[in-house]
């Protein structure tokens, strides 16, 4: 397991969110519900070694 925080700033409602990433999974794509507004929101993470991108958008972007 390597878990990394990272913060993200909500497509909506622009409030910043701390989130875990698993970077031994490699890239990953996901969705979740903003933890403030609920609005859907895609994550995806691309890993390249001990880092990563973290790229937000909102579900119909
Ligand atoms: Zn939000």
């Amino acid at each position: 397991m390597a878990l990394e925080t990272a913060f993200y700033s909500c497509p909506y409602c622009e409030e910043v969110i701390e989130i875990t990433v698993d970077l031994s999974v490699g890239d990953q794509e996901y969705m979740e519900d903003c933890q403030v507004c609920a609005k859907l929101t895609r994550f995806g993470v691309q890993v390249h070694g001990d880092e990563f991108i973290l790229d937000v958008h909102g579900y119909n972007d």
